[in-house]
């Protein structure tokens, strides 16, 4: 069970898988006011950076879910290394369907909405792990701007338009879900830099490392293609944020 391949290689170096920066993650932490010892579930936890450097700053215990073999085992090796592995646990496996044991303060699912269907599913999947008053985590992408064709959403990686909606429109789902939006941290042109742009080294880094490895050829066109695509698409059109949400 893994995740597809070109995403292991590409974001290996990546510690945080998403457009934010340790600054960005950090902010989000300090704004849901999180006491010491709150558990926090995290499906789609990548290498493990948001429980680990929250466990570090804020002193919460938590189980982080990830598909990819790699980046859960580097997301073991992150919280030995800042000395949270006794409070932070990594499993490695699909989070599908995962709920968890004992009702935790913090549920989130950042950037991986996917697991439970899409946004509205994966609130539902959260919600049955969530204490009475605790806050549900979702980091989605949104539009920054209305496209002007079908392309525009081809280059920001969607399958068309309908993937992703206008940022009021997002806030506007979560309302109607029966949520109030109590804090959000967005991310921006440099922190998204930070994420599209580290992924062209570490191709090619790997390039240089594999030139005869079977996956070459993908990785070469992914390297390619990826730069002039971010800037004319993705850069100007695709947004990304962290909406913390209290059942009303
Ligand atoms: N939240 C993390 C990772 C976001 S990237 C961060 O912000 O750094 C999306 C993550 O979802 C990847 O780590 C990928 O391995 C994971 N993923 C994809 N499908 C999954 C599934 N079905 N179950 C668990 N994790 C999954």
């Amino acid at each position: 069970m893994d995740i597809p391949r070109i995403f292991n290689i590409s974001e290996s170096a990546h510690r945080i898988h998403n457009p934010f920066t340790p600054e960005k993650l950090a902010a989000l932490g300090a704004a849901l006011r999180m006491k010491p010892g709150d558990r926090v579930l995290d499906l789609g936890s990548g290498s493990g950076e948001m429980l680990c450097t929250w466990a570090r700053d804020f002193g919460i215990g938590g189980i982080g879910i990830d598909m990819s073999q790699l980046f859960s085992a580097q997301a073991e090796q992150r919280a030995r290394e800042l000395g949270v592995a006794d409070r932070v646990m990594f499993l490695h496996a699909d989070a599908a369907g995962y709920v968890a044991d004992e009702k935790v303060d913090v549920a989130s699912c950042v950037g991986a909405t996917w697991i439970g269907g899409g946004v509205i599913g994966a609130i539902e999947l959260l919600s049955r792990s969530l204490r009475p008053g605790g806050i549900i985590l979702i980091g989605e992408p949104y539009w920054r701007q209305l496209l002007p064709t079908e392309e525009v959403a081809k280059g920001c990686r969607a399958n068309s338009v309908g993937d992703f909606l206008l940022l009021p429109q997002l806030i506007v789902t979560f309302g109607n879900l029966g949520y109030d939006v109590v804090e959000m941290v967005l991310a921006d042109q440099d922190s998204w830099d930070r994420y599209e742009a580290a992924k062209w080294m570490t191709m090619r880094r790997w390039l240089d490392a594999n030139p005869d490895d079977g996956f070459a050829l993908e990785v070469r066109a992914e390297l390619t293609a990826a730069p002039e695509r971010y800037t004319r698409y993705g850069r100007e059109y695709l947004g990304w944020g962290v909406f913390a949400l209290m059942p009303q």
